[in-house]
C-alpha cells in the first residue's frame, strides 16, 4: 500500500459530469463534477455519487484474471449474503455480538484440530486482519518469551529472528517495527527457500525463534519444517539452546492438511509453537481475515493479552487493531461448514490439478524452464530457457497484460539475483477452461516474442506486487 501524499498541484479546473447523473433541480441539474482532492462543499444525491464512484472503478482490473494474488477472488452467493448481513458487526464487540464471537471461537477450535494440536482444548488462537497481523502477534509472543527467559541480559542483548531470505515482507516489517535483527538464510543454486542446517547455524542465545514457511511466496515450495525441527533438536543437544519454530502457513496451512496429510509440518512437531494462516487465501474467504494459533497458553505470554470491560463483559483479546469487521469471520465459519474436510480436499485438489496441468503445458511450449511444478502450493514459477535471448520474463508479463492476464515477473533475492521468474498462482475460480485460455494466449504470443531483437521491457515496468 503506498503511503499517500496529496497531489502536487490540485487540478481545480471545472470538469463536466454526465447531465444524466444529475437530479432535476431549478438551475438545470448538476453538470459540474465534484472536486476530487478536497471535500466537496455540499452533498450529492446518492444516485449521482454512486454512479461517479462506480464509473471510476470500471478501470480496475478483473480480479479473476489476476494470477499474481493469493487472495480469494470468488465466493458463493450465499457467502455474499451472509457477509452483507454481518457488515455492520464489529468483531471486537464480543458481548454485543456473542454469536459472531462464538463462530470465531469455533473456527479456532477447528483449526487447532486440523493442525493436530496435541490438546485442542489447550490451544489458543484468534482471528486477525490477515497473516501479516497474525505474524506480528506470533513474533511478539516469541520475542516476549525470549525476553522473559533472558531478563538478566535484556534490554541490552539484541534479539534476532532466523528465516529464509524468501520470507514474505511481513517478517521484515515485524523485525523493523519491533527492533529484532532479521537473520536471513540466502538462496543457493536451485534451493529457493530455507536450508534447515544453515538456519540452525544462524541461531544463538539471542534467537527468539525460527520462521518456516509453508509455502514460499516466491515459488510455491514448502519449506522443510520437520527437517528444520530436527536441525534445531540437534542444536539443542549440542548447545542447550531451545529455539521455538513458528510456521507461516499463510497459504499452505489450508492446503497441506487436505492434500499432504503425511507431511509433518504442524503441531505434531513439538518444536512448533505457533502457526498462522490467511483465511482469505486458501481458506477461501474474501479479504481480510487471518488466523494465529499457539500450541498452548504457555506459548503466549499472558501480559500480551488485554481485557477490556467498557463494552460490557471481560473478553481477553490479542490483536493490533481494536475494531475489525465481523463479516469475514462469519464467512470463514460458513466455508468450514459448507465444505468440511472432504469439500476442502476436493476444492484444493482441483486447484492443484489445474496448477500442475498448466505447469506441464508451459514446459511443453519449449521456451521455458519450470522452477516449481504446482505440486505443493498450487503455484508455479518459471523462467525463460537458457537459449531464449530475444525476450525475457518481463516482456512476457507485459505482453500477457495486453490480453488481460496479470502474471508478475520479478527477480529473486540473494544469492540468486541473477534469476528472474514469472509466477502463476492458481486459486479456486481459476478453472481449467481459464487455464486453457491462458496457455493459448501465451502460445500465440511466443512467435512475436521470438522475433524481438532483444528483451524490451525494463524490469521495473513489469514488476508487480507478487509478495501477496
Ligand atoms: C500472503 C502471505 C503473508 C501475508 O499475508 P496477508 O494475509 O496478506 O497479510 C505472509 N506470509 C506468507 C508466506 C504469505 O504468503
Amino acid at each position: 500500500m503506498p503511503l499517500h501524499t496529496g497531489p502536487e498541484k490540485p487540478d481545480e479546473r471545472p470538469r463536466a459530469a454526465n447531465p444524466f447523473y444529475g437530479e432535476a433541480n431549478p438551475v438545470g441539474g448538476m453538470t459540474e463534477a465534484p472536486p476530487q482532492h478536497r471535500l466537496p462543499d455540499g452533498p450529492l444525491p446518492p444516485a449521482t455519487a454512486y454512479q461517479l464512484v462506480h464509473d471510476e472503478l470500471m478501470l480496475d482490473g478483473n480480479s479473476r484474471l489476476n494470477l499474481a494474488t493469493f487472495v480469494t477472488t470468488w465466493m458463493e452467493p450465499q457467502a455474499d449474503v451472509l457477509m452483507a448481513e454481518c457488515r455492520d458487526k464489529n468483531m471486537i464487540d464480543k458481548d454485543e455480538y456473542p454469536r459472531t464471537a462464538e463462530l470465531e471461537r469455533r473456527c479456532v477450535a477447528m483449526l487447532a484440530d486440523l493442525w493436530n494440536a496435541p490438546d485442542p482444548s489447550a490451544a489458543v488462537g484468534c482471528s486477525t486482519t490477515g497473516s501479516s497481523e497474525a505474524c506480528m502477534l506470533a513474533g511478539m509472543a516469541l520475542k516476549r518469551r525470549w525476553a522473559k527467559k533472558n531478563a538478566d541480559r535484556y534490554p541490552g542483548a539484541r534479539p534476532n529472528l532466523v528465516m529464509g531470505v524468501n520470507v514474505q515482507v511481513c517478517w521484515e516489517k515485524f523485525c523493523t517495527f519491533w527492533e529484532v535483527e532479521a537473520r536471513q538464510v540466502p538462496m543457493e543454486g536451485d534451493r529457493f527457500h530455507l536450508d534447515p542446517q544453515a538456519a540452525a547455524e544462524l541461531c544463538d542465545e539471542n534467537t527468539i525463534g525460527v520462521v518456516g514457511i509453508l509455502g514460499s511466496t516466491f515459488d510455491g515450495s514448502y519449506e522443510p519444517i520437520a527437517e528444520l525441527c530436527t536441525a534445531l533438536d540437534e542444536l539443542q543437544e549440542r548447545t542447550g539452546l531451545d529455539i521455538p519454530v513458528h510456521v507461516d502457513g499463510a497459504s499452505g496451512a489450508m492446503v497441506a492438511p487436505f492434500l499432504d496429510a503425511d507431511l509433518l509440518w504442524d503441531f505434531r512437531l513439538p518444536r512448533v509453537a505457533s502457526i498462522n494462516t490467511s483465511g482469505h487465501k486458501y481458506g477461501l474467504v474474501y479479504p481480510g481475515v487471518g488466523w494465529a494459533l499457539w500450541r498452548s497458553a504457555a506459548e503466549l505470554p499472558e501480559e500480551l493479552v488485554f481485557r477490556v470491560n467498557y463494552l460490557g463483559g471481560d473478553m481477553p483479546t490479542f490483536a493490533l487493531n481494536f475494531s475489525r469487521p465481523g463479516a469475514q469471520v462469519v464467512a470463514q465459519y460458513y466455508t468450514f461448514l459448507r465444505l468440511g474436510r472432504e469439500g476442502f480436499r476436493a476444492v484444493q485438489q482441483a486447484t492443484r490439478d489445474v496448477a500442475m496441468g498448466l505447469a506441464d503445458r508451459v514446459e511443453g511450449l519449449g521456451d521455458f524452464r519450470l522452477l516449481t511444478r504446482g505440486d505443493q502450493l498450487p503455484v508455479f514459477a518459471f523462467t525463460t530457457a537458457t537459449d531464449v535471448t530475444a525476450y525475457d520474463v518481463f516482456d512476457v508479463s507485459r505482453r500477457m497484460r495486453e490480453r488481460g492476464w496479470l502474471v508478475p515477473a520479478y527477480t529473486f533475492p540473494a544469492n540468486r539475483e541473477d534469476l528472474s521468474a514469472l509466477r502463476v498462482v492458481c486459486r479456486n475460480g481459476f478453472s481449467s477452461d481459464l487455464a486453457e485460455l491462458f496457455i493459448e494466449d501465451l502460445g500465440r504470443l511466443l512467435p512475436e516474442l521470438r522475433r524481438q531483437p532483444n528483451p524490451l521491457t525494463h524490469d521495473t515496468e513489469a514488476a508487480t506486487g507478487f509478495h501477496h
